[in-house]
Parts: C-alpha cells; structure tokens; sequence
C-alpha cells in the first residue's frame, strides 16, 4: 500500500470522526511521511549516481594524462582527468589545433591542458 495513500484514508475516516486533536496528528504524520518519501527518493537517485560513477570508474584508462572510457570494447574519449578525479564529472576534451600537426587538448570547462 502506498504510505501517503493510506494516510491520506486515515486522516479521512479521522477527520469524518470530528476529532480535531486526532486529524492535527495525522496530518502532522502525512507531513513527516511526505519528507521521508522524498528523502527515500534522493537517496535511491543517489545510490544509482555512485554506481554509475563505480561503473564508469572501472572501466576509465589514463593515457597520456587524458582518460578514455572502455565499455563494451569500444573506447570513447579522450575526458578530463581534474573534472572527472574532482568532481566525477566526464567532460570532453577539446582539440584545438595550431597548424603543423600541433593539437592540444583543452578542457571546455576547467581548461586544463
Ligand atoms: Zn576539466
């Protein structure tokens, strides 16, 4: 049964009772389900953010002080290593190039390269 659903019954049946001490509990109770069910929420969103990061952590190579993601035998990249190692974020690499086969890799968001 759904949490909120089922208080949401009881302040009914409470509120039809007259009870006004009663019905004050249980809307202060739907209240404090309200926030655990959003709590719950973040915490699943957030377990499923570490796994991901987990999975693509694994799964990252450093070459050449650039990352590339290996999944399913297939290599994507090159990612910031300073983004993703500080933050866990995978940012693309930019490649400037400056003529003469001179590229640099560059960073779009902490510019580094
Ligand atoms: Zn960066």
């Amino acid at each position: 049964m759904d949490i909120i659903k089922g208080i949401k019954d009881v302040a009914e049946v409470v509120r039809k009772a007259d009870n006004i001490g009663l019905y004050a509990q249980i809307l202060d109770l739907q209240k404090e389900a309200l926030e655990l069910v959003e709590e719950n929420s973040k915490l699943k969103r957030r377990i499923e953010l570490f796994q991901d990061n987990k999975h693509i952590q694994e799964n990252l190579i450093v070459s050449d002080n650039r990352y590339f993601l290996n999944l399913n035998e297939k290599e994507d990249g090159p990612f910031c290593t300073a983004c993703w190692d500080s933050e866990s974020k995978l940012i693309r690499l930019h490649e400037d190039n400056y003529g003469q086969g001179v590229i640099v890799h560059r960073c779009p968001i902490c510019t580094k390269k």
